[in-house]
């Protein structure tokens, strides 16, 4: 997160200083709008469904029994990795034989030509015009139609990392580009953040027959299952700031990446088929506009000049509301009779945030490349600060704050926040206050929803709805359509 001077205003406002802020979030599907006066309970969302699909913690992973697939794999060592990475393969041909014709009218799916395993360790081979050594990936040759996957580091790595469900992932991914090549939906002009969202979008799509418990290799829970997968993705992601959507080396942020996978998961195919480079410019996240600062630059401390800024911009944020404001104190307190929750805690008969400093800079600190998860980043400490103050714009509406609803209203309420401080992609917004946040910041706010501990997606007493999937969903729906969904699709 970035303070907004004049040194690094980058630009005048498109709209001009004295257009509101709260007229017109331009967004995926138009504007938004923050609506003035209260939130109101319109319901109808479920907390114990994911999609249309039951919230469940049961098993992921390879089904037991599940037969051993006798797809040939060139170069393979037989061993845990290739089988895995073989009966992946079939399961997804399986999805896709059944799904395109439908999906694709007129069209018909054929499995990839050929599937090569290869070791990234050992001597190298040539596959698609390139010598495999040290190559730690996985990948979709278009002009020989063949996946290939290193089985020494990369599906190791990933099935100790998240489980065998990530290797699946991988794989899915990789179908994902020979699936548009087949459906047509990729023209030689997209960009490759085109084609990946795509891909991950097509993943989504596989991941939700598996889900529905259709596959006949695999099982995954919608709860903890689905955490892990988009989690994967989150890891796999390119590092916002890096490079631009416009570069042609653009995969998509974590928020972009997770996105693209909720949106093939709950709304099929067809959905993937519509990403074009307009649809990905409008809500893409992996922008460069802070290119000019330093890294460092980026991270605000948490100290009392930084948590100004924050109060400041929600007050701006919520002001329409109506709610009155609460008063912030960097002491956590209890309630009354209540304990604290930390790092940030919510007292509504006194409308008071109170703040345990110490535990908020240990979320503030970036998080290591080793996988340490204490720290997130500076943007996730102040979102569980914002979330605390959602809370208060709910009492003031009359809204429960103890229900599962008050956690995904408070997730969206934060997201809203966001997509308010958010100033590119390329001018469409016109942002509030003097707080922006830069594409690293909603990464961090997906990496501490996806994490156990986080209370951007939590009630009054800190308990997280425990769906991961509907918590990131929450928060997306805020940043990519503002406000008003939040009272309306969350109503409880
Ligand atoms: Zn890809």
């Amino acid at each position: 997160m970035v303070p907004v001077s004049t040194r690094n205003r980058r630009r005048q406002r498109i709209l001009g200083p004295a257009v509101s802020v709260l007229a017109c979030i331009a967004l995926v599907g138009g504007c938004s709008q923050v609506v003035s006066g209260t939130p109101t309970t319109l319901g109808g969302y479920s907390t114990t469904e994911v999609a249309g699909l039951p919230a469940s913690n049961g098993p992921s992973g390879p089904k037991d029994g599940a037969p051993e697939s006798s797809l040939p794999v060139e170069g393979t060592d037989n061993g845990a990795m290739d089988k895995l990475a073989r009966n992946a393969v079939a399961d997804i041909d399986t999805y896709w034989s059944e799904t395109f014709p439908k999906a694709f009218p007129g069209k018909r799916f054929a499995p990839v030509k050929r599937l090569v395993s290869y070791d990234s360790g050992g001597p190298g081979i040539q596959l698609c015009g390139e010598n495999t050594t040290g190559v730690v990936n996985a990948f979709y040759c278009r002009p020989e139609d063949f996946i290939a996957w290193d089985r020494s580091t990369l599906l190791p790595e990933l099935n100790n990392s998240f489980g065998p469900m990530a290797v699946v992932t991988v794989l899915a991914h990789e179908m994902g580009h020979a699936v548009q090549h087949r459906a047509g939906t990729a023209t030689s002009n997209d960009q490759v953040i085109v084609l990946e969202q795509q891909a991950d979008c097509f993943t989504g799509a596989y991941f939700r027959h598996v889900a529905e418990g259709s596959s006949k290799y695999f099982q995954v829970s919608t709860g903890e299952g689905l955490n892990q997968v988009m989690g994967v993705l989150n890891f796999i992601r390119d590092s916002p700031g890096d490079s631009d959507f416009r570069d042609g080396s653009a995969h998509g942020s974590a928020f972009d990446r997770v996105t693209a996978f909720q949106f093939g998961f709950s709304e099929g195919p067809q959905r993937c088929a519509k990403m074009d480079f307009s649809d990905v410019q409008k809500r893409t996240t992996l922008f460069q506009a802070w290119k000019p600062i330093q890294k460092q630059d980026t991270d605000l401390p948490v100290d009392q000049k930084s948590l100004n800024a924050v109060e400041q911009s929600l007050h701006t944020v919520f002001r329409d509301t109506g709610a009155e404001p609460p008063k912030i104190v960097t002491e956590l307190k209890p309630c009354g009779r209540e304990q604290a929750t930390s790092p940030a805690s919510y007292c509504p008969s006194t409308n008071t945030i109170s703040l345990d400093i110490p535990a908020l800079q240990k979320i503030a600190q970036p998080p290591s490349k080793s996988g340490d998860t204490s720290g997130y980043g500076d943007f996730a400490a102040y979102a569980q600060v914002a979330s605390r103050y959602a809370l208060s714009v709910q009492k003031a509406a009359g809204l429960p704050l103890d229900d599962e609803a008050a956690g995904l209203r408070t997730a969206c309420m934060v997201g809203s926040w966001s997509g308010l401080l958010v100033e590119d992609p390329i001018g469409q917004r016109n942002p509030v206050g003097n707080l922006r946040i830069v594409p690293d910041d909603i990464d961090e706010g997906v990496s501490a929803l996806l994490g156990a501990d986080s209370l951007i997606a939590a009630n009054v007493r800190g308990d997280q709805v425990p769906v991961g999937f509907a918590r990131v969903e929450a928060f997306r729906v805020g940043v990519q359509q503002g406000f008003a969904p939040c009272s309306t699709k969350y109503g409880g």
